[in-house]
């Protein structure tokens, strides 16, 4: 890769380790994550088409073919072009940035993780990105939205966009959830298709859809820390070879780290050249007060049973600064009926308080700053079936 430092201005020399190319491991001592994330206003009441600006002639082009629309889980309606495109004026953006020739030798593209809950793909752009950008725990289901991580190079960026796993819909929130991954499929430069050792992949339009992707698959393998025999890897990969053909097929442990440098590698052979489409110092697309109230719904997740979390929604009323070293977070946290407020709250506010605890030092840490943090259970019958509620929840594209 060519290396250019001179030519770029302070403002874009990243925060990624340039000298091997190879994605940071997790590190300890470095600013909090919270301190480089945009502090504009409720992420969750606008929708973030994001980079769709410089990325929107080539989501247009795709766009054209009515068959590449069709949803991933047979879902009954379509996508409109502008819905993927969400910007008025495209081209005048692209065509600013593209003047710039410093970035002559410089690659960019966005990288799609895909595949169906819980075979690790919050995990894997967490590991690729260095940073836990997107909330992980064992449960299905626990990436909403599709969330861009950035890896900035001097002459490289790569966006990649963390989605819902891929799930027959249910409720109007997943479809909106699936809506997000096919957005991510549209504007993909490359595809990771994530699945892991034990998985039985069955939904075969998933994998049809896959097949008429334009851009590079790569199929890979996750969890092959749990294999008890190498053969039992080797086995996956010669089933998964007869289902689908793809670029290239890697096993990988998300979770460990395997595999994930040489993944790198390949990824940047094969994105095109191309500006950066975000500021390089950005670690993501999204709001402080989105990470905030993932992180009250992470511990929503892990501290509650069956379906209880899933009904709950978690939107950051307010969020302010006081002082140099402290945050004020206020949050409501939405539940459908009366009985799940009592389940959040629970005996004298027992668990809610846990929550608020286990969120504060889990935000103290991102942020970097001391947190108040105020939280508030509401009923809102339904929400996950309103079409308005989720719009303004920041779920419809
Ligand atoms: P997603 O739903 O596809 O985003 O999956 P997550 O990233 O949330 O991971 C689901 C579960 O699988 C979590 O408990 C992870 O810790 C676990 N997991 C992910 N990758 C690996 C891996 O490589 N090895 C092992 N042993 N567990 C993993
Ligand atoms: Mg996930």
């Amino acid at each position: 890769m060519a290396q250019q430092p001179d030519q770029l201005p302070k403002a874009e020399v990243s925060n990624a380790d340039t000298s091997t190319s190879k994605p940071k491991a997790p590190k300890a001592a470095k600013a909090p994550i919270g301190a480089k994330l945009n502090s504009e206003p409720n992420d969750l009441s606008k929708p973030q088409p994001a980079p769709k600006a410089a990325k929107a002639p080539k989501a247009k082009k795709k766009a054209k073919d009515d068959d590449d629309l069709d949803l991933l889980a047979d879902l009954e309606f379509d996508l409109a072009a502008d819905q993927l495109i969400g910007d008025e004026n495209p081209t005048q953006s692209t065509l600013s940035i593209s003047a710039d020739p410093a970035f002559d030798n410089h690659k960019a593209g966005f990288v799609s993780i895909v595949g169906k809950p819980n075979a690790g793909k919050s995990t894997l752009m967490n590991q690729l990105i260095g940073e836990k950008l997107s909330i992980i725990t064992s449960r299905a289901q626990t990436t909403r939205h599709r969330i861009f991580g950035l890896l900035n190079g001097e002459d490289f960026q790569i966006v990649y966009s963390d989605t819902p796993g891929v799930i027959q819909p249910k409720y109007e929130l997943h479809r909106s959830m699936m809506r997000f991954v096919n957005a991510s499929l549209e504007d993909a430069d490359l595809v990771l298709f994530v699945t892991d050792l034990f998985e039985d992949f069955d939904e075969t339009d998933v994998i049809e859809k896959l097949k008429r992707v334009e851009v590079p698959v790569f199929l890979l393998i996750n969890k092959i820390d749990l294999a008890k025999t190498p053969d039992q890897v080797e086995e996956r990969i010669a089933i998964w070879k007869e289902r689908l053909q793809t670029e290239l097929v890697v096993p990988i442990s998300a979770l460990l780290g395997q595999g994930t440098a040489s993944l790198f590698d390949e990824i940047i052979k094969r994105l095109p050249n191309h500006p950066p489409y975000f500021p390089k110092e950005d670690l993501t697309d999204r709001s402080e007060r989105f990470f905030a109230s993932e992180i009250i719904r992470e511990k929503l997740l892990t501290n509650y049973r069956k379906e209880v979390p899933y009904s709950c929604e978690v939107i950051v009323q307010d969020f302010k600064e006081r002082g140099d070293d402290m945050l004020y977070i206020r949050a409501d946290i939405l539940v459908e009926r009366s009985s799940q407020r009592a389940i959040i709250i629970g005996h004298q506010g027992e668990a809610l308080k846990k929550v608020g605890v286990q969120a504060r030092a889990d935000m103290e840490t991102f942020f970097g700053k001391k947190v108040y943090l105020e939280t508030h259970v509401k009923v809102e019958p339904d929400w996950r079936n309103k079409a308005n509620k989720l719009k303004y929840f920041g779920y419809s594209s």
